[in-house]
């Protein structure tokens, strides 16, 4: 690692506002552009501590254009020691100016990488790849899986579980999870996590995996940012071929939807299943599968065989064929549509819950029935099922059913209507109630207001483990309190 911050990610960004911070005054409690004999300096830098302009604003923000907290710095980290450096620094001289928070690619949807008064580390500037083997990658946490994929897709090699969009951190979904179409097999991102180096909530700099301090690394998996900061991954690899045939199909009812996905995720005849739902155009819903099979050119799919025994409405079926980055990646185009003409500006108040597979049917269908398309600002709606026993993190609490499935509302506030955004909210509070109530559970990067105790219910019988990992890697409470767990 070099001193050279402006790296990539910066090169595109206007850093002529910023003002580089030297110091903290501690009666004042502020960060202070000249040392002074009775403020405390900071120690040198590789990269810089920035205290003005676009790059604050940037971190007072994200996806879900919600909430807003002003952070009194930005680190634009130049190494790993600039993180610990800042740390310490924060431990020594009690600088709880607010508490340190990551941000990876800002995608979160409720404000939970954001700090009030603190500072907010700059993640996507560490964003090197170091390593590729045979069957795993190291990566730091600032690298974005799209930019992994362009790395191993050539090589014939994949991370075994994508997210839908890849233009997110390793670092970010390593700390929330990370589900995809592939989790039925595979599991989450973080169920393909191998090693993770970090910097924890004392300082330290730690390498961790499940067999070299288990503890810190059984914590920091989808530790939601509160026990350290993660600032290198070694990630699984596995072998794919170079293209995928997609199989859209139509169903008219969640029962018989819901079944056939059950079905694939057991019979495991595709590689990946998803599937959504959008209104029918006459107050009702349409369910739609998605599922998907790599192939090689040589040897394509046959596709009697891989829709055998489903019971899609006849003539709906459909396939595409790309190539597996152009899978992987196929989000881009209409991500591109959606901020040409300002849809991705918009608040994005999303619900992501996990169902018990037995409710899944019956709660998707009322709940789709009480929904209509504005309640969704014509978001889409996801649903899925993933097989438990893949999923193995501690700290992504899920139903105890053998199959659990993602219900995903991924809300825009459309129309402009006063209160629509304040009611989507509330609405997303009364439906994870409903799920709960049934034995369901959050995914935590979603749009709900959540207390204390809301969190000690989250984490159920986990919530002491959760308690004691905090206590042990970060006392002083200083990381991500944009969570609001503790
Ligand atoms: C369009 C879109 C599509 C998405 N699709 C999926 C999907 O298919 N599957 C899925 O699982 N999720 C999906 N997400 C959600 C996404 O995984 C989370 O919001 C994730 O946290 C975003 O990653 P990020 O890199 O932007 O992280 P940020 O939003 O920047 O950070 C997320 C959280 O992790 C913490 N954090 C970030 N970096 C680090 C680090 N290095 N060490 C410790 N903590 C850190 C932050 O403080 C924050 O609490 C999607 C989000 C969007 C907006």
């Amino acid at each position: 690692m070099t001193g050279d911050i402006p790296r990539r990610r910066f090169l595109g960004r206007s850093l002529a506002a910023a003002a580089t911070i030297v110091a903290f005054d501690p009666v004042t409690r502020t960060w202070v552009r000249e040392a002074r004999a009775d403020t405390i300096p900071i120690p040198s830098l590789d990269g810089m501590l920035v205290e003005a302009g676009p790059l604050l604003a940037e971190a007072a923000d994200d996806f879900g254009h919600i909430i807003s907290r002003m952070p009194v710095a930005v680190l634009i980290p130049g190494s790993i020691h600039d993180i610990k450096k800042l740390v310490k620094l924060a431990r020594c001289h009690g600088l709880r100016v607010g508490g340190m928070s990551m941000i990876g690619n800002t995608h979160s949807s409720y404000g939970q990488s954001q700090v009030e008064a603190g500072v907010v580390i700059d993640m996507s500037a560490l964003c090197e790849i170091h390593e590729i083997n045979e069957h795993d990658a190291l990566v730091d946490a600032g690298v974005r899986w799209e930019e992994l994929l362009e790395a191993t897709v050539p090589l014939g090699k994949s991370p075994p579980t994508l997210t839908d969009l890849i233009d997110l951190s390793v670092g970010g979904t390593l700390s929330v999870g990370g589900i995809g179409g592939q989790a039925f097999q595979h599991g989450l991102q973080v169920d393909n996590v191998l090693e993770l180096q970090v910097v924890t909530g004392r300082g330290k700099v730690v390498t961790c995996s499940p067999t070299h301090r288990a503890d810190l690394f059984e914590s920091v998996r989808a530790g939601l940012g509160q026990f350290a900061i993660v600032v290198r991954a070694r990630v699984r690899l596995v072998d794919v071929p170079p293209m995928v045939r997609t199989y859209t199909a139509v169903y008219a009812d969640a029962a018989t939807f819901t079944g056939d996905q059950v079905m694939l995720v057991q019979d495991g005849r595709f590689d990946y299943v998803e599937g959504s739902a959008s209104p029918d155009g006459s107050g009702g819903w349409l369910y739609s599968l998605e599922a998907a099979k790599y192939f090689d050119p040589a040897a394509p799919p046959d596709d009697a065989t891989q829709l055998a025994g489903l019971s899609f409405l006849p003539g709906t079926e459909a396939t595409t064929d790309q190539s597996y980055f152009d899978f992987a990646n196929r989000l881009a185009p209409l991500v591109a549509f959606l901020k040409s003409i300002g849809v991705w500006d918009l608040p994005h108040p999303w619900l992501n819950l996990f169902l018990p597979g037995s409710e899944a049917a019956s709660f998707v269908a009322s709940t789709l029935a009480a929904t209509t398309e504005d309640d969704v600002g014509q978001g889409p709606v996801l649903i899925y099922p993933f097989l438990r026993a893949a999923a193995t993190a501690d700290f992504v609490p899920l139903p105890g059913e053998d199959v659990v499935f993602l219900f995903a509302l991924l809300r825009n506030s459309l129309p402009f209507i006063p209160g629509h955004l304040s009611s989507q909210l509330q609405r997303n509070r009364e439906l994870y109630d409903a799920a709960h109530a049934l034995g369901g559970s959050l995914y935590a990067i979603s749009s709900v207001d959540f207390d204390a105790l809301d969190w000690q219910d989250h984490f159920g019988g986990v919530w002491d483990d959760f308690v004691a990992a905090k206590d042990e890697y970060d006392p002083d409470r200083i990381l991500t309190p944009g969570q609001g767990i503790f």
